[in-house]
């Protein structure tokens, strides 16, 4: 949306600026949505009496009434529709009458709706290659949301590559609702993808957002541990360590498969970066299956945790349970997790003291410290005096803090 506006001449401001257009795209994972929505809709409007307000993405598609209620907003479109965006909004002028344009979801089956980059800095390109998803955990709306998997044509994502590569991008992420189920009838899978990203001159760096363990197949990891563009990250969904509670999230594994996934990869990569998410606090999770999870991921090679505390969704199944975990209890478990997360990160950075990384550097601050991301999604500073800005360069770790890690250029 923000390059369809630039391209009509628009510049993109800052939230809090005034601003002639507003635009808020929704997320439906929290479930403070329409209280959040309210809020930044009055505040844009304090800022920007006469703003024209489009509120867009998932929660406007799975609730455009109750959007539309809220008082200045002027369009809601839905997730199929925001694509669009421009042909909606016409001369962006305020209306009495909110529109609302938002399609049924099952009807989503265009895959030129998936694809999109996003730039971020001067150093890594978002390819958006699959959207919506065939999964159906239990406490998920996504799939209410964003509709049937469906992936973007190779073509289109090389071009998007190139297009990445020619603008100076050194690193592009794959991303997408459910990635690693990227592929259809008319698109090879992943693997196939991957094989011929490698080829777009320039990218050199390629890291994979985030995929399900139950995808991440052989050949996939075999591929993936030789091909030396490949970031050695991993950043593959846990949810619980409790095959009780993954059962009743309808995960499609149990966690022994997931242990031999994340083993398999720590002992081909020892210094490979792999991150998990954990959800807390899902109804029916006692103490005891939470010391599950607790202990299980313990005991994992896993660097670093996402921890997320349960959050009841509309129209879920998870949401119909009786045994809801009080808040209180999440908090706490949420608390101890993500401390152990914190042990497990800072255990990682203090093993790679020593070695070196590549790190694609990103910028500079006041104290004339450049800082960038290394393949194993560790963030590293460095001193230096030359424009790193955008170059993929080998450090020396020789200091791990829990955040960061601190080197030399090599
Ligand atoms: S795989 Fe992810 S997006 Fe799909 S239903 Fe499960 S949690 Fe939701």
């Amino acid at each position: 949306m923000g390059r369809q506006l630039r391209l009509q001449g628009f510049e993109i401001v800052p939230f809090d600026e005034p601003a002639d257009i507003v635009v808020i795209n929704t997320c439906s994972v929290t479930e403070r949505a329409d209280r959040e929505c309210r809020q930044l809709v009055r505040r844009a409007l304090r800022r920007s009496p006469g703003a024209f307000v489009a509120v867009v993405g998932c929660y406007a598609q799975l609730q455009p009434q109750q959007i539309a209620s809220i008082e200045g907003v002027d369009i809601v479109l839905g997730t199929t529709e925001k694509f669009d965006f421009l042909s909606y909004i016409g001369d962006a002028k305020k209306r009495g009458e909110p529109t609302i344009a938002v399609s049924c979801i099952g009807d989503a089956h265009d895959a030129r709706h998936a694809s999109s980059i996003g730039f971020e800095d001067r150093t890594r390109a978002f390819l958006k290659v699959q959207d919506g998803c065939d999964y159906s955990c239990s406490f998920c709306t996504i799939p209410m949301a964003r509709g049937k998997s469906r992936s973007v044509d190779v073509d289109t994502v090389l071009s998007d590559a190139r297009q990445a590569a020619d603008a100076g991008y050194r690193e592009i992420v794959l991303t997408g609702v459910n990635v690693g189920d990227y592929g259809d009838e008319r698109t090879p899978d992943l693997l196939g993808l991957l094989r011929s990203l490698i080829r777009v001159d320039g990218i050199e760096r390629i890291r994979i957002s985030s995929i399900e363990p139950n995808l991440l197949t052989d050949e996939l990891l075999e591929f993936w541990f030789t091909e030396p563009k490949l970031c050695r990250h991993w950043h593959v969904p846990l949810q619980s360590g409790s095959d009780v509670i993954l059962r009743g999230m309808r995960r499609r594994y149990p966690r022994d498969l997931y242990r031999s996934r994340i083993e398999r990869i720590r002992n081909t990569v020892p210094n490979a970066g792999i991150g998990a998410d954990v959800i807390v606090g899902f109804p029916g999770e006692t103490e005891e299956l939470f010391r599950e999870t607790y202990d299980f991921v313990l005991d994992l090679p896993v660097t670093y945790l996402h921890v997320f505390s349960y959050s009841e969704r509309p129209n879920t199944q998870a949401a119909t349970s009786p045994y809801h975990v009080l808040p209180a209890e999440k908090a706490e478990r949420s608390e101890r997790l993500r401390s152990l997360g914190l042990r497990k990160r800072r255990q990682f950075h203090e093993s790679l003291v020593g070695s070196a990384v590549s790190v694609l550097f990103e910028n500079q601050d006041d104290d004339a410290q450049w800082n960038g991301l290394s393949g194993e999604y560790v963030r590293v500073l460095v001193h230096g005096p030359a424009d790193l800005s955008g170059t993929v360069r080998p450090v020396r770790i020789e200091l791990a803090e829990t955040e960061y890690c601190r080197g030399v250029l090599q």
